[in-house]
């Protein structure tokens, strides 16, 4: 069988047979690969350990039929160390690969973007450098955006049109968010059953996609609160079925 190596998140496992295990992979060079781990919940298995949810790690692979098998495994960075002990950043970083899980949906389809998000994501997340829930809103928006369902929230997501800058508060013209309709909309597109977060709030919401994390910290904790009710809410949207991870996070 031919050997490949890349470099991978582990995003899930699960048992197989006695001893085996399944390990769902978000490979740089490969995408999404599903892979088995003989031998790996013996207690004498070599490599058992650096195959858990969060390792980063450095793999040589087996092209099997079905299912690859992993032959090695050497850990690159291990970001379970900062994650696995801290409640906040274990429930956040539990979306993170959950999310990736579900957005990279094919098999085996190079996604080199999504594999550095995830992996940059991670790394600020086990630093403990900002705040989990934060670090996780950025995450999810940008992965969406990533995967084809970028939100606006300057430019009415009906019309384009950009919100006045006029009045006493700028970005007043755009109050109204759909997330079906892919973001904020301006008072002629607004449909009923829009939320009509604050300006604030929408603020926060483009720094939290651009990454304006100097924006974000000086926010104010209503309008993070309500930034991320509103990413879960488009979140739920774009995915076919919720993230059941996502009841776990602590908003
Ligand atoms: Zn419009």
């Amino acid at each position: 069988m031919p050997l490949y190596r890349d470099e991978a998140i582990v995003l899930r496992t699960h048992k197989l047979g006695e001893a085996d295990r399944i390990i769902t992979l978000l490979t740089r060079q490969h995408g999404r690969v599903r892979a088995v781990a003989r031998g790996v919940r013996r207690t004498t298995s070599r490599f058992g350990s650096r195959l858990e949810p969060f390792m980063h790690v450095d793999l040589q692979l087996s092209d099997g039929r079905s299912l690859d098998h992993i032959t090695q495994a050497e850990t690159l960075t291990p970001f379970h160390a900062g994650i696995g002990g801290d409640y906040e950043r274990y429930t956040a970083g539990t979306v993170m690969l959950e999310t990736a899980d579900r957005l990279v949906a094919e098999e085996r389809e190079p996604s080199l973007q999504q594999f550095l998000l995830l992996v940059g994501g991670l790394r600020v997340l086990a630093s403990g450098d900002r705040s989990p829930s934060q670090v996780l809103d950025s995450y999810l928006l940008r992965s969406m955006s990533v995967a084809g369902y970028a939100p606006s929230f300057d430019a009415c997501a009906r019309c384009g049109t950009l919100p006045t800058s006029a009045g006493p508060s700028p970005g007043a013209s755009h109050r109204w968010f759909n997330p079906s309709l892919g973001g904020v909309l301006c008072a002629t597109c607004r449909v009923p059953g829009s939320a009509s977060p604050a300006a604030e709030t929408l603020t926060v919401l483009g720094a939290l996609l651009a990454g304006d994390w100097p924006v974000v910290e000086a926010a104010e904790p209503r309008h993070l609160r309500e930034a991320s009710g509103l990413v879960a809410a488009y979140l739920a949207w774009h995915l076919e079925r919720g993230l059941r991870s996502l009841e776990y996070v602590e908003r």
